[in-house]
């Protein structure tokens, strides 16, 4: 992040602990050393992790809680998943089927669906059974 876009998130961090009798500051010399640590951070990274600072420290954050957080608060998904063309699942990663399932004398159909075994089913949860695994499009 640039220094306008660090000076601009930390004065809010800055606000958010000051009170009506008390400014709260960091000096120059804090600002200068803090902006050289976290400068590789991105700016909405950074203030990802000044939510957090609120939700969780009772007092200004030092740099140490910063670089701490930074550490330990997950990852926002930043790299948005790429789409590949697939003519199974339309590009949805999933795949709808159905299934005759007996119920007594009468057999009913049931829609379930099934993880694409391309790219884009690659990235939904592995607890939904790939279509390799129910026997859908298994030429
Ligand atoms: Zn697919």
């Amino acid at each position: 992040m640039t220094q306008a876009e660090f000076i601009e998130i930390t004065s809010e961090i800055e606000r958010f602990y000051s009170t009506d009798k008390e400014d709260k500051k960091y000096t120059s010399e804090q600002i200068k050393i803090m902006y050289e640590e976290l400068k590789k951070i991105h700016k909405e990274r950074y203030r990802q992790i000044a939510r957090e600072v609120y939700k969780t420290l009772k007092f200004m954050p030092k740099l140490a809680d910063l670089v701490e957080i930074n550490n330990t608060l997950p990852k926002i998904q930043e790299d948005i998943q790429e789409k590949v063309e697939c003519k199974k699942c339309d590009g949805t990663g999933m795949v709808a089927y159905f299934k005759e399932i007996k119920d007594g004398n009468i057999t009913r159909k049931y829609l379930f669906g099934a993880r694409c075994t391309c790219a884009n089913g690659a990235v939904l949860s592995k607890k939904i059974p790939s279509i390799a695994e129910v026997g859908v499009y298994d030429e």
